[in-house]
């Protein structure tokens, strides 16, 4: 079974008023993540693409651990993780780490960032104390930050420094994984490509593996070795990377294509998505996609596609796919 995960929704004060007199639509549930199976091989780099709202962040956050499922399995080394010993619960909370889109909003302003850098490792037992003191001098050259700065506070870096901090952090407790939800979003474009290179030599020494979450596909192009699209909530197609820009099966993945635009400045045809995305309280039947898809027939009102293999490792959930 795929993960689910569901968010009651609770009534503005109006609303829960008008629902004492029978007026209006009962409290709701949003549906963020549906039916989804994601594997994330050791050091390999899955790119997850979406509009903002589609339920790729909710994801992140189960995949890190840091929210619980409604349904479904998240396992670890093959372990589900809800069922692990202590010992095993450890390493996966200390395996998978994330790196969020605002760095300054992930560091304590009055924590030195030596000290926030260092307090991971510290606590967990990572390192001696006797060592910490090089333990984050190495975190801080490892993220191409001068030691000498460790002293100062995050409000003294640069947006690009303190991405770098917080990367430095995660990489305290020796992860395996790094969840990165919209991580360089925020950045100025060279900064963006500076901090995406530190990703990929980090991935190369250290054999990390990413699930690197953005609403950009010019960035997961440069990264990722496999993709996923995700639309109000279910993954729509999945593919490897090289394949999925050169051949996108789904309309959605061709409409995303169409607003590429290029990390060196340059521009390329922006066509946006006809239509807003729909709520996902109130999900379109059928193809969720059907209201704003240029080849929307009859049959996707109704029926909601399966998926299809298109080429090896790649499938789309698209009726054109049959
Ligand atoms: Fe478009 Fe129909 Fe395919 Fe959905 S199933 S993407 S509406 S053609």
């Amino acid at each position: 079974m795929g993960i689910e995960k569901r968010f009651g929704v609770h009534p503005s004060a109006a609303a829960a008023w008008m629902a004492r007199f029978g007026i209006g639509n009962p409290p709701g549930e949003v549906h963020a993540v549906r039916h989804v199976e994601l594997l994330l091989h050791a050091g390999e780099v899955v790119g997850l693409v979406g509009e903002s709202g589609c339920g790729k962040s909710t994801l992140g956050r189960i995949a890190a651990g840091i929210a619980p499922p409604s349904e479904g399995e998240i396992r670890y080394g093959g372990e589900n993780v809800l069922t692990m010993d202590r010992a095993g619960r450890r390493a996966f909370e200390l395996g998978v780490q994330m790196v969020f889109q605002n760095p300054f909003a992930s560091l304590n302003p009055r924590i030195r960032v030596g000290d926030a850098i260092g307090e991971a490792p510290r606590v967990h037992g990572i390192v001696a104390k006797a060592e910490l003191d090089d333990c984050v001098a190495g975190l801080m050259q490892r993220v191409g930050l001068d030691p000498s700065y460790r002293h100062r506070f995050p409000h003294q870096f640069s947006g690009g420094q303190r991405q770098r901090i917080v990367i430095a952090r995660a990489l305290g407790v020796r992860p395996k994984v790094l969840v990165c939800d919209e991580a360089v979003a925020a950045l100025d474009v060279s900064v963006q490509a500076q901090v995406l290179n530190l990703f990929m030599d980090l991935r190369r020494d250290m054999g990390l593996a990413y699930l690197f979450i953005s609403h950009n596909l010019a960035v997961v192009e440069r990264i990722a070795d496999r993709v996923l699209i995700m639309y109000l909530g279910r993954i729509v197609e999945a593919a490897p990377a090289r394949e999925l820009f050169i051949r996108p099966a789904h309309p959605y993945t061709r409409a995303l294509l169409d607003e590429v635009p290029s990390l060196d400045g340059g521009s390329r045809t922006y066509v946006p998505i006809k239509g807003e995305l729909p709520s996902p309280m109130n999900p379109p039947g059928g193809c969720a996609f059907h209201p704003r898809c240029p080849h929307a027939m009859p049959v996707c009102a109704t029926e909601s596609p399966q998926p299809k293999t298109v080429a090896p490792g790649h499938w789309s959930a698209c009726h054109l796919n049959s």
